[in-house]
């Protein structure tokens, strides 16, 4: 049921969609759907919160405490979101608890920090017709903002467009993936007990062509954080142009991880394994594209296919499950279709590439190896647990070959010349670098790509200035200047 104006309420909507269980592929819950006359009054009380409720009068330091209060009671919490997390996702129960969770609580309580620091700048000007100036700048709340997210790390990404919007005080309106919205509805439970006024945050679960489109399209809102695919996120910009309103777009990745021969081909075996196979592959930053040093080529492959082959595919539930299901069989039929294209295009097909027997939306960790760039494995986001290794002969053709990509969120260099490392860092087009360990996350570093990974940063102040508007003032004096 939707939450909005401080309470539950499934206002005119009779329309209905079903959550399922990626594992069993049993019906989980049957949730009512928020329709445009919920998505208006959700607008309107978030407006009116705003200009003139309580939630617009709430100054930065009492904003910080409720943040600080939310983000202890997820953390008493933690139990029952990862639970629904690995139920709603089917993501292994240890991803949660060591990954999803602890970000979550580190954001709200990072933005806590800032909520009350949001400055702005003196800026000397020159005197006016004689007249003395005082100029500055003030940072304002960009107003109703609406959140919209994926199904793949949906608490996670969530916190990234709420916690900064809130810390600033913008109203947040959250749509929550239609395949993964249980702990967005938690979440609304713990917000009034965190002390947020009414309108404040509010989340319309629904489907994206209905809720999602109807929340894109109402000018009442001031800016839209999406985080999807690009077919979506160009929807997304069409409908903020209209009234040139903000938009943040974090459209996912083909991100290149380069083992260079010199690096500790254990740990770049590990991390890349991590990096394509951590929550299934259904990943933005996936590491999806590993391009090897062609003298340490045969090495790392076997013991990447090594790490692989250790994979425990099976219910997040069970212990010792290390990758879970995918989260619904159009995802699996997509995911297949790219394995059998990967054979169709001459890749070697070096472990996994089946759907196990039974129940669920399994797919196996996939690796195909003696790959090219140019293949469609290469080139397209696969979004499941498939990587495409490809072997280079030179620092520059390995910078050549990340590079050339119609995507440009993260990249991974394993080295261990220090000077090579930040070099090569320099050189790749990417949002986010890292180096020896596969997307150390952050809610201090600024996070988003551009080419076809999108537009703008979350994170850090980067995501402080995201929900701001600059003001600036300049007073003209009267007060004589000095002869
Ligand atoms: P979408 O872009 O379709 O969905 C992302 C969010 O946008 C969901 O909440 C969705 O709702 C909503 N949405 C869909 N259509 C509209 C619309 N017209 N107006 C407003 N909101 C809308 O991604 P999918 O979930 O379908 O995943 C498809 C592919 O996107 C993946 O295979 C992957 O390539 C990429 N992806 C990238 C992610 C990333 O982190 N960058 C995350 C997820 C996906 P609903 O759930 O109801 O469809």
């Amino acid at each position: 049921m939707p939450y909005f104006a401080g309470r539950w309420d499934s206002g005119r909507s009779t329309d209905t969609f079903d959550v399922i269980d990626p594992v069993t592929e049993r019906r989980l819950v049957t949730l009512t759907e928020a329709g445009p006359a919920e998505v208006d009054a959700a607008v309107s009380f978030a407006r009116s919160a705003l200009d003139d409720g309580e939630w617009g009068r709430t100054d930065g330091a009492a904003r910080g405490r409720m943040l600080n209060r939310l983000a202890d009671l997820i953390e008493e919490a933690t139990e029952l979101f990862a639970t629904l997390e690995s139920l709603d996702i089917g993501k292994p129960g240890f991803e949660p608890r060591a990954i999803d969770l602890p970000q979550v609580i580190q954001t709200f309580r990072y933005f806590a920090g800032w909520a009350d620091k949001v400055e702005g700048r003196s800026i000397p000007t020159p005197s006016y017709m004689g007249r003395p100036t005082h100029s500055y700048t003030v940072r304002e709340p960009v107003g109703v903002v609406a959140a919209i997210t994926p199904w793949n790390s949906p608490t996670m990404i969530g916190a990234w467009k709420i916690a900064p919007a809130l810390a600033v005080g913008c109203a947040v309106i959250l749509k929550p993936p239609e395949d993964a919205p249980l702990t967005s509805l938690l979440l609304a439970s713990l917000v009034e007990e965190a002390g947020f006024p009414a309108g404040a945050f509010s989340v319309l679960p629904g489907r994206g062509r209905g809720t999602g489109q109807a929340l894109i399209d109402h000018p009442g809102v001031d800016k839209i954080s999406f985080t999807g695919s690009p077919e979506t996120g160009y929807k997304v910009a069409v409908a903020a142009a209209k009234g040139f309103r903000r938009t943040t777009l974090e459209l996912g990745g083909k991100s290149p991880q380069i083992v260079y021969a010199d690096a500790d081909l254990e740990q770049a075996a590990q991390g890349v394994g991590i990096g394509i196979f951590a929550n299934q592959g259904e990943v933005c930053a996936a590491g999806s594209r590993i391009l090897v040093a062609r003298p340490v080529y045969e090495e790392f492959v076997e013991r990447l296919v090594g790490h692989a082959l250790n994979v425990k595919l099976g219910d997040p539930f069970d212990e010792g499950t290390t990758m879970g299901a995918l989260i619904n069989e159009g995802q699996v039929t997509r995911v297949s279709r790219y394995i059998d294209l990967g054979l169709k295009e001459g890749a070697s097909l070096l472990v996994g590439g089946r759907r196990p027997e039974g129940k669920g939306y399994f797919v196996e960790p996939t690796l195909f190896g003696d790959a090219s760039n140019s293949m469609t494995i290469a080139r397209q986001e696969i979004f499941g647990p498939v990587g495409t290794i490809i072997p280079f002969d030179s620092e520059q053709q390995a910078v050549a070959i990340a590079n050339d990509s119609d995507y440009a969120l993260a990249a991974t260099l394993w080295t261990s010349d220090v000077n090579r490392a930040h070099g090569v860092a320099r050189q790749v087009k990417a949002g986010a670098v890292a180096i020896n360990g596969w997307a150390p996350l952050n809610p201090r570093l600024p996070w988003g790509g551009f080419k076809l990974s999108g537009l703008g940063r979350e994170l850090g102040w980067s995501g402080i200035e995201a929900n701001t508007e600059e003001k600036t003032v300049t007073a003209v004096l009267s007060y004589p200047l000095p002869e």
